[in-house]
């Protein structure tokens, strides 16, 4: 008999099993029907030997003290700053959008603050700033808004930015001095390893018991279990009973190439040209050394896995429905990205699976975690970031 059934090997799913084992000496199984642990952070070297993503480049950065150093336990870090270049009027240009993106687009030789006074000639007021549009349009005005973002994100999400929550471009910062890194987080960092061998690593414990290529459906009756952690899809749990939420999904095209050196920066984005919206370069995330270099094309596409939950109010209602049935099913816990239709960073996403750790450990002193293997009290972990 196990306690608890854990539905995905990602992120959520990979915390709780330690956390429930190693931190309350849970038995735990968790299955996944990918073939692979780690979700979508898996990463694998491909027929040339150089260390991929297989969806999509995964840049680990987190203000969250206490999620870095829980990570920490189980790999050991390469520091990595990430930066990305956009191609615009034929040149590649530092997006975010800084000093050097707009000297170097116009020719001109701005200061930081005459750069202030540039957007702020040019930036539209809008009130209330509700949608993707609004944010950037009210920030730096029209004409970068349309060079750097309106077509990117039509590309990205099939919709325009008129028709996208606020939210989507709120999280791309733009700064008036010479800073190109993409974020400005405390901790930023790739594990040294890469995200497989740091699942690896988590989920190696003599308590825990991993099912792959597994629908959680197919195993559930046949298996004894107290309760269940759901990590994926809230809608097909409830077998679509109020109708299917809405996500953009990616197709991923990886390439090799017999070279060292592809592209000058880790990530180039094409806002304008082309079907794929950005190409990475593993090698700058990884840091390996290899005489052939992989990349992978993003082509964003309506079918295929769920990635991006679509912010718009109608998708947030009907999620709502969802999550009402979820609140109202007793012995299933839902969490992670997919089980809570939003889209999170992965330190978001560990942050959320250990509040929910500390969470169960609560529910009764019977229950309350030992002081895991470190002399800490794991409920000090708090969700941040
Ligand atoms: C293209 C892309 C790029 C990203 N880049 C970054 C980045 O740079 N930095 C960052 O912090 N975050 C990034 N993210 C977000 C990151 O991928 C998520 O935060 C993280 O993967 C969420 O973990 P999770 O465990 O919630 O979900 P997942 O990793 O999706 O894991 C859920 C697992 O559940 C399994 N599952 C679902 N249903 C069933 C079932 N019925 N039976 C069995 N198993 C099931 C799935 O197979 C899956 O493996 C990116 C996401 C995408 C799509």
């Amino acid at each position: 008999m196990f306690d608890y059934l854990i539905v995905g090997a990602g992120f959520a799913g990979s915390v709780l099993a330690e956390r429930l084992a190693a931190g309350a000496g849970k038995r735990v199984v968790v299955v996944d029907r990918r073939p692979h642990i780690a979700g979508n952070a898996y990463d694998h070297y491909d027929d040339a030997g150089v260390l991929v993503h297989k969806y999509g480049p995964h840049i680990f950065h987190t203000n969250s003290r206490e999620v870095f150093e829980y990570l920490s336990r189980f790999t050991a870090w390469r520091p990595y700053e990430h930066r990305v270049l956009a191609s615009v009027d034929g040149q590649l240009l530092p997006i975010p959008i800084n000093l050097d993106t707009v000297n170097r687009l116009y020719g001109l030789g701005l200061t930081a603050l005459e750069l202030e006074q540039f957007f702020a000639a040019r930036a539209e007021k809008v009130e209330p700033v509700r949608t993707s549009e609004d944010v950037i349009v009210s920030r730096v005005g029209r004409e970068l808004y349309a060079k750097f973002f309106r077509n990117y994100t039509r590309k990205q999400w099939g919709l325009d930015p008129a028709e996208l929550d606020a939210s989507v471009t709120a999280r791309v910062p733009v700064r008036c001095n010479r800073d190109d890194r993409y974020f400005d987080d405390t901790y930023q960092a790739m594990p040294k390893h890469g995200y497989t061998r740091l699942f690896e690593r988590m989920l190696a414990h003599p308590n825990i018991k991993v099912m792959l290529n597994t629908d959680y459906r197919d195993i559930a009756g046949e298996i004894g279990y107290r309760e269940m952690i759901y990590t994926g899809p809230v809608d097909e749990f409830f077998d679509h009973r109020h109708g299917k939420l809405p996500y953009r999904s990616l197709r991923f095209h990886h390439e090799t190439y017999d070279q060292a050196v592809y592209q000058p920066a880790p990530v180039v984005n094409y806002p304008n040209q082309h079907l794929y919206t950005r190409v990475t370069e593993f090698k700058y995330l990884t840091g390996q050394e290899h005489a052939k270099t992989s990349v992978v094309y993003e082509y964003p596409c309506d079918d295929g896995d769920p990635y991006y939950p679509v912010p718009r109010p109608e998708n947030a209602e009907l999620y709502r429905r969802y999550k009402a049935l979820a609140d109202a099913t007793p012995g299933v816990h839902f969490t992670g990205r997919l089980a809570t239709y939003r889209y999170y960073n992965m330190d978001q996403v560990v942050a959320q699976a250990l509040t929910l750790y500390a969470r169960l450990c609560q529910r009764s002193g019977a229950d309350a975690p030992r002081t895991d293997d470190h002399g800490r009290d794991p409920r000090v972990l708090s969700a941040a970031s």
